[in-house]
């Protein structure tokens, strides 16, 4: 029997682990994807106190075999299905079936889709949700970003070094990024700003070559080589929805101690109701959820 099942291993689900092991648990990690999260397609984390200018990619591997090395188990597999029976959970996978005592639920975010014809379409063939990881298909070429937060703006500004041309587009007429950020963005003379537009489809042939915006109700095709897609990010929880109460937007409602409604339920990182979606909150939610789960396990086992 699992003591801490955690589903999901970025920064949240990593430091669970940690902290799950440290307290003499068994601990089982389900990753879908790539240990890491969100962290992978991140190039610097700045903002991660004692680690200096790291990559992304390197902070996961080293939170990775962190967790290994104290002894969780990690499974690469996509958990489709959970339910709890007389107080135990039971997690069903592609692979396999398993019993835990306590849950984490870990599971982050994914990046928000326009929803307009041709993005599916010409996904990975123009159309793109991360910057820093496609980038530099696109030196000397032109590029569309879509948004107007933090990561639009700086992936617009980080898109300005590398290609010919940078449009920025944003449904409101300002940005909605931090200052300093929008800042830069508007002195920028290498990123054109198209406000108050609307993108109501991709057009591409064998890849994307336009972008069509609707502008006080006139359309207005945009010549481009790719779009970046950057307008925020999207909970991805219907498998706990019969489990969990969620919010209007879809996340997990949970507190500060990332208890659920549930017992022995917890959810930790971008996946619950709260102010702050960043590396460090995750693992702060990972380390409060294993304590409590901990506490939870002594008390009712
Ligand atoms: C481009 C970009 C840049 C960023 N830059 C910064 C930055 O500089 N500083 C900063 O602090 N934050 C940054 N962030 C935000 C930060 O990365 C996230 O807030 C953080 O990773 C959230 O951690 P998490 O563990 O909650 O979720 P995630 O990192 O989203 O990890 C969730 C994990 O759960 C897995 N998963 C999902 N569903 C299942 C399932 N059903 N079964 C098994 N596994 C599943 C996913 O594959 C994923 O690995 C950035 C994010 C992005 C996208």
């Amino acid at each position: 029997m699992i003591d801490i099942a955690i589903i999901g291993a970025g920064p949240a689900g990593m430091t669970a682990a940690i902290y799950g092991k440290r307290a003499g648990l068994n601990v089982c990690v389900f990753e879908a994807e790539l240990c890491g999260g969100q962290m992978i397609y991140t190039p610097e984390i700045e903002n991660y106190p004692g680690t200096g200018k790291l990559s992304g990619a390197e902070l996961s591997l080293n939170m990775r075999a962190q967790m290994i090395d104290l002894g969780a188990e990690l499974v690469e597999d996509r958990v489709t299905a959970v339910r709890e029976e007389n107080g135990i959970y039971r997690i069903s996978t592609f692979g396999g079936e398993y019993e835990s005592r306590t849950i984490i639920i870990a599971n982050g975010a994914k990046r928000r889709k326009l929803g307009v014809p041709g993005e599916e379409k010409y996904s990975g063939r123009g159309v793109s949700y991360c910057a820093v990881c496609d980038g530099s298909l696109y030196k000397g070429k032109t590029a569309v970003v879509v948004g107007g937060g933090n990561t639009a703006a700086e992936d617009a500004l980080y898109l300005a070094n590398i290609c010919e041309k940078v449009y920025l587009v944003h449904r409101r007429e300002e940005l909605r990024a931090e200052k300093h950020l929008a800042r830069a963005v508007l002195d920028s003379d290498k990123v054109e700003k198209i406000l108050g537009a609307t993108p109501v489809a991709v057009i591409g042939d064998k890849k994307v070559t336009a972008i069509e915006l609707e502008i006080n109700g006139v359309k207005r095709t945009v010549e481009t080589d790719a779009i970046f897609v950057c307008i925020g990010l999207q909970p991805e929880n219907g498998i706990f929805a019969d489990i969990a109460e969620l919010d209007a937007a879809g996340y997990i409602v949970a507190g500060a101690d990332c208890r659920t409604s549930r017992a022995g339920l917890f959810a930790a990182g971008d996946t619950r109701t709260t102010a702050l979606r960043q590396v460090i909150t995750a693992a702060s939610d990972g380390a409060v959820a294993a304590t409590n789960a901990d506490r939870y396990i002594k008390e009712n086992y």
